[in-house]
């Protein structure tokens, strides 16, 4: 008894070896047949097979088994009637062989398995309430017993997960492949719409801008419409084209000394009269004293500028915009507030992504493409920076972000920004 008892308490240990094994093991092949492997040795079988339901044939078919007969194996088609493992997957139940049971059973599982089988145990495997198969395992010396059914049904479900994530692995595979595709698609097109568009876009601003100088004095207002409209289209286009410049490798760093006081200033400066035209007062509050850091300027400088431009636009006249900038250990911190329309809580961490704005694009009352903040953020990033928002609707918004002062700042910040980042002011 005792020894029984320890020689199964092995068993148990070995599978759980083998489980622990299996899982950190990713190639489906020698993952099944290290699976029949094992299921063999630890029920004192032969061999061990498993087989999957194939819809198509409505039989079942081997995918693993003794690589001498794997290939043979491969040809035949198990059908579910008149069979024992058809019997064991289509009732869902395990079903055991003893030798010297009955020769016609033997005769079938020759036919099923490809060889002299005189014992069998057979397990279904289940995946979520479905069976997908059988496991199976032939020819012991002795009789099966309840320990090998245990251990045959640890394994057949250690089996089933591995054909599962390798099914999931093949699809995200080909999902990933077709985003790739699309995704290639839609830079080809952004290049191609915004080059085409821009030689007519120029032909059109030239004659309307010399019609405006030279027409008649009632026919001014309209000329001007065309031109302002015509210079908003320009703006559109080269935002396409920025973007296309980004994703084909404008990411990459021109790393100097760059004087964050003055960039603060000299950007803010390129707004006073869009501030002006949309009656928003706009503040800069920059230290006179230098602040600076290693940095990529023209990069920093495009992240500032959609934020502001953002500031001014999505802030009602009357209101207002400050920008600022201070040094905080290790970093500096740049922030952009509004008392703007602000941005529901639910949408704060979309409106970073790609395309994507919180105004449906039909009924939305401002221009853009939405893509100013995504192009911002990956700017800061690339800097090893985070950039973030915090806003109330119809109260306004806070953009900040915080840049660190050179490399080996911008190393530790990679595992500092794991983290939410502290509000200003904390
Ligand atoms: P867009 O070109 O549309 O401005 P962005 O990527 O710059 O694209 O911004 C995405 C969206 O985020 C905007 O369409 C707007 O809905 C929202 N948003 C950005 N900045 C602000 C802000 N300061 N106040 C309110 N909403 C904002």
């Amino acid at each position: 008894m005792n020894t029984e008892y320890s020689d199964y308490t092995r068993r148990l240990e070995r599978l759980l070896e083998v489980c622990r094994i299996l899982s950190a093991n990713l190639e489906i092949e020698p993952l099944l047949q290290s699976i029949i492997e094992m299921a063999s040795e630890l029920t004192n079988s032969n061999a061990s097979y498993i087989l999957i339901y194939d819809e198509e044939g409505a039989c079942l078919r081997h995918i693993a088994g003794p690589w001498y007969q794997l290939e043979m194996l491969q040809t035949l088609a198990v059908p579910l009637e008149r069979s024992i493992l058809g019997w064991v997957y289509s009732h869902n139940e395990p079903r055991v062989v003893q030798a010297g049971e009955d020769h016609r059973l033997y005769t079938a599982l020759k036919r099923e398995l490809g060889g002299e089988t005189v014992s069998l145990l057979a397990v279904p495997m289940i995946f979520r309430g479905t069976t997908i198969g059988v496991f199976a395992a032939a020819n012991k010396a002795r009789d099966y017993t309840e320990e090998d059914l245990t251990i045959l049904e640890t394994l057949a479900s250690q089996a089933v997960i591995a054909i599962r994530n390798e099914k999931w692995l093949g699809q995200a595979q080909a999902a990933y492949e077709k985003a790739m595709e699309l995704d290639r698609m839609k830079r080809d097109f952004i290049a191609i719409v915004s080059h085409e568009l821009r030689t007519p876009l120029g032909v059109v601003l030239g004659h309307a801008s010399l019609l405006a100088e030279t027409c008649a004095p009632e026919e001014k207002a309209d000329l001007d419409t065309i031109v302002r409209n015509a210079l908003r289209l320009r703006e559109i286009i080269q935002d396409f084209a920025d973007l296309d410049k980004f994703e084909r490798g404008f990411g990459k760093l021109d790393l100097k000394p760059v004087d964050m006081s003055q960039l603060v200033r000299q950007t803010a400066a390129l707004f006073s009269d869009l501030a002006k035209d949309h009656q928003v007062e706009m503040l800069v509050q920059a230290p006179k004293t230098r602040l600076m850091l290693e940095g990529d300027a023209e990069k920093i400088a495009i992240a500032l500028r959609n934020l502001i431009k953002n500031a001014i636009t999505f802030t009602d006249p009357g209101g207002r915009v400050v920008i600022g900038v201070e040094a905080i250990p290790g970093y500096i911190k740049v922030t952009v507030l509004d008392t703007g329309i602000g941005i529901p809580q639910e949408e704060q961490q979309k409106i970073f992504e790609r395309f994507y704005q919180v105004e449906k694009h039909m009924t939305r009352r401002h221009g853009g493409l939405g893509v100013g903040l995504s192009i911002a953020k990956e700017l800061i990033e690339l800097h090893g920076g985070r950039i973030w928002v915090e806003s109330e609707e119809g109260v306004g918004s806070r953009f900040l972000f915080a840049l660190p002062l050179n490399r080996a700042q911008a190393a530790a910040a990679g595992q500092v920004f794991q983290t939410k980042p502290a509000k200003p002011g904390q």
